[in-house]
């Protein structure tokens, strides 16, 4: 049974389906594959690989969707956190293209799961991007541009003031971006959803069973307190949480702290006019709002982000002032449950993937979009161990730097993020 490590309490993991519990792992395993970390990407990988014939070992530190896959704003969103412009700069047209197609086929990925495995986790689609000031307007004039005009993305349709307030009864908002393409689920319940799908298909999770050390020579292996894992090949899917296990790949990421909120139920007619449709919102700022309405009529509000490594001491505070700042009307709601993870950025906030040797891959840095992106990640690293790496060599040609810093470089971080705060307010 597993012991130790419980899920954080959040609104997920109080409306969370059935959660089973995992062994630890004890003694000595071997399999074809051995994944770290039970999120959305070790997942995905884990299934991918286990749909192909692969005996397949998952080691988990806590539990399935402990960390960011359990904990989320459930936002499944469209393209990169960079623009296509950026991305072609950095990659190339050709590549740009390719990427475009995964990260659609990565909103395709989480429809076909969810259907095909029977995944309840409330999947809705519909989604807008909101402005608070005109130059924000004018970006959501040019995301339609880039994405209609060069990749022939459909479903867009610009909203003026009067037609956001329709749907989203804030005084902030003077224009927002609505795309049908882009939407919303229920982070845990996709999680141990994913979970299940993978146990049926073969694959053996182990809970609270933390990777102390990697063996990624030509015959690696995990080892954990209780046992180890040999394999022909590893999969590294700890995200923010791998840390020190593997200095060369940590150095490209920062981990970066940010909150969720829910509030009591409202009652279905309040939260109506509050927002009329069941789409999920992210606004413009560079330290960005967002928020959807749970199916109890709640509030589910995302804001605020520390660089320090540290929840902020007034957390609960410093959320309802943002909330109010949306939405003042809801000066009466008081919050159930507040709750926070670490989100990995990179440098350039595209995903971080890659060989670590011949035997171990990884992937990480989704910068904000891995509710979309871990998974068609998971999917290109299960398709490159089964032998054909083109996919997976989209993503690992993205070039990446490591955070000028070194040890240092969280406090050199928040000092640099002090612009783009500056900048969300001019
Ligand atoms: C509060 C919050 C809100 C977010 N909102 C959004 C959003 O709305 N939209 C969006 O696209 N993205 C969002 N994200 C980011 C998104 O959740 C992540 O990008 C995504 O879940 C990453 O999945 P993953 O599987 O790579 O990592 P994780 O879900 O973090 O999983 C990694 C797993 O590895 C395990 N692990 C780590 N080290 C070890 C070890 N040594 N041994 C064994 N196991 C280990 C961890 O316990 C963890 O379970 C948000 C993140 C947070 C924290």
């Amino acid at each position: 049974m597993a012991v130790g490590k419980a899920h954080i309490d959040s609104w997920y993991h109080q409306t969370a389906n059935a959660i089973a519990d995992r062994p630890t792992l004890s003694g000595d395993v071997r399999c074809d594959v051995a994944v770290l970390g039970a999120g959305y990407t070790g997942l995905h990988a884990a299934l991918t690989l286990a749909r192909r014939g692969f005996k397949v070992s998952v080691l988990e530190a806590g539990r399935v969707g402990w960390a960011a896959s359990g904990r989320n704003g459930g936002q499944i969103v469209t393209g990169y956190a960079r623009s296509m412009a950026e991305v072609e700069a950095a990659v190339g047209k050709d590549d740009a293209h390719r990427l475009w197609a995964l990260n659609e086929e990565a909103k395709t990925l989480i429809r076909d799961t969810v259907a095909a495995e029977s995944i309840d986790c409330d999947l809705t689609w519909g989604y807008l991007f909101t402005a608070l000031k005109q130059r924000q307007v004018d970006d959501l004039h040019g995301m339609v541009k880039e994405w209609a005009g060069g990749y022939g993305y459909e479903g867009l349709d610009i909203l003026d003031t009067a037609r956001t307030r329709d749907i989203v009864d804030s005084p902030r908002y003077i224009g927002a971006l609505h795309d049908q393409g882009s939407g919303h689920l229920h982070p845990l319940n996709y999680a141990l959803g994913l979970a299940v799908a993978c146990e049926s298909a073969g694959v053996t999770i182990y809970e609270n069973s933390e990777v102390t050390a990697i063996d990624s020579s030509e015959t690696p292996s995990f080892t954990t307190a209780s046992g180890k894992v040999r394999a022909d090949y590893l999969v590294l899917a700890g995200n923010a949480l791998l840390g020190g296990l593997v200095p060369s790949i940590y150095s490209k990421i920062a981990p970066v702290g940010t909150y969720i909120a829910a509030t009591t139920p409202l009652g279905a007619n309040r939260m109506q006019s509050l927002l009329s449709q069941n789409v999920a919102v992210c606004d413009m700022n560079f330290v960005l709002n967002y928020f959807r309405k749970s199916p109890d009529d709640r509030l589910l509000f995302g804001a605020r982000v520390s660089y320090s490594g540290r929840d902020p001491a007034d957390l609960a505070q410093q959320m309802r002032t943002s909330m109010l700042k949306v939405f003042p009307q809801l000066t009466d709601v008081a919050f159930d449950t507040v709750w926070g993870g670490l989100v990995d950025i990179t440098m350039n906030r595209m995903p971080h993937l890659g060989r670590l040797s011949p035997t171990t891959y990884f992937a990480q840095g989704f910068s904000g979009h891995g509710v979309a992106l871990s998974g068609i990640a998971g999917k290109v690293i299960g398709e490159a161990l089964a032998g054909s790496a083109e996919r997976f060599d989209v993503f690992a040609r993205i070039p990446h730097h490591a955070f000028p810093g070194g040890a240092f470089r969280i406090p050199l971080l928040r000092l640099g993020m002090l612009w783009f705060r500056l900048r969300d307010l001019m």
